[in-house]
């Protein structure tokens, strides 16, 4: 049985986990899993709620689950309150508290998308990514102060903070292609040196592994003009963040990216993207960032690569039957909303 904690969080959140848990329920069926459900207040709703953006009881019920699914947190309601009462410091405060330190984002290029990117398809056509970002430190954790005159955030990491990421990153690179691509800025930055020093080090134990180093400034370039050259890319926490919004767009939007944060007992699964208010409540959002999400909580809580390819191959097949909500629609697309997409979906289970 697999204990899972519900957060829907804010903006799109409710209603792209609306759509897509009863495809969770179909997989249940067909693949023999048991899964329990418990839903709970998180973000800026749990705000408004109970005058706190993680409150106790939902801090509680994560503790006993097993796994995550978040929708997304966050809003302009909640930009003028104190930076711990935003919905922000709540998405901080269970990576930090679950020891999530790694962040991993798969991006990859459907045919289907080829209206929606920039790029001439023979540069992007095939595009298959991952992205483990370090989701723990970094500049969003370190020391942070403010006077009149100057503002800082400090960019802290300890060596051993450095090595599970990265190794991280090898292990999957060793079920891939064998290429790891290390981003930093040991150029300019101290805590990028020790990143690469420890990742050097790190190297030694995966001979198979061809590494890269590459300086954040040049992946960002790279990610543009020449993105098949990467298959996994290891980073900071703030590099990765930035990098892995800069690949969305490889993917076609930013409703197509699942992510999974590892690192500790209970995993979190979430989409990419944020909570969208400029789309929510209007039947409108993609939930197959979520749906994706559902497939890696599969993947690497419930350990059944079977069931998580299930999911993954009936949004590709819904894909290449044309169906698209509006953010991945092109000329000649079927354009179908939240629920529709997600009961499409369902049936191809
Ligand atoms: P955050 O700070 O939480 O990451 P953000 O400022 O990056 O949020 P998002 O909420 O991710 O912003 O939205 C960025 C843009 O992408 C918006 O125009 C939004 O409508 C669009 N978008 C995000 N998620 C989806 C989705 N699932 N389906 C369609 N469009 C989306
Ligand atoms: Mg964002």
């Amino acid at each position: 049985m697999t204990k899972l904690v519900i957060l829907p969080g804010d903006g799109i959140g409710p209603e792209i986990i609306d759509a897509s848990l009863p495809i969770l329920e179909k997989v249940s069926e067909k693949f023999n899993l048991e899964f329990s459900m418990e839903t709970a207040d998180f973000g800026g709703n749990a705000y408004d709620k109970h005058g706190n953006p993680f409150p106790d009881e939902t801090w509680e019920k994560v503790q006993n689950s097993n796994a995550v699914i978040l929708g997304s947190v966050g809003g302009p309601k909640w930009d003028d309150l104190p930076r711990e009462l935003r919905p922000e410091a709540a998405l901080l405060g269970i990576r930090k508290r679950l020891g999530l330190y790694c962040n991993i984002r798969p991006v990859k290029y459907h045919d289907i998308l080829a209206s929606k990117v920039v790029w001439k398809e023979e540069y992007i056509k095939g595009v298959d990514i991952v992205i483990i970002r370090e989701l723990t430190g970094g500049a969003y954790f370190g020391a942070k102060g403010r006077d009149e005159h100057k503002a800082f955030d400090n960019i802290e990491y300890t060596a051993e903070e450095v090595e599970r990421i990265v190794r991280r990153g090898f292990e999957i690179a060793m079920n891939r292609k064998k290429v790891l691509h290390s981003v930093d800025k040991a150029n300019v930055l101290e805590s990028s040196r020790l990143w690469r020093e420890v990742t050097l080090r790190v190297a030694k134990e995966y001979p198979e592994v061809r590494l890269e180093h590459l300086y954040v400034d040049n992946a960002a370039l790279q990610l543009v003009i020449n993105p098949k050259q990467f298959d996994v890319i290891v980073t900071e926490n703030m590099f990765g963040d930035i990098l892995s919004d800069q690949a969305a767009a490889l993917a076609g939007s930013l409703g197509m990216l699942p992510s999974a944060s590892l690192g500790g007992e209970i995993g979190v699964y979430e989409p990419a993207h944020g909570s969208a208010p400029d789309i929510a409540g209007q039947d409108k959002a993609n939930p197959l960032a979520t749906i994706l999400s559902l497939a890696m909580m599969l993947r690497f809580t419930c350990k059944n690569e079977e069931a998580a390819k299930a999911i993954e191959v009936a949004v590709e097949k819904v894909m290449n039957a044309g169906f698209a909500t509006i953010d991945i629609a092109g000329p000649n697309s079927k354009l179908v909303g939240t629920k529709e997409m997600a009961e499409l979906v369902l049936k191809e289970i």
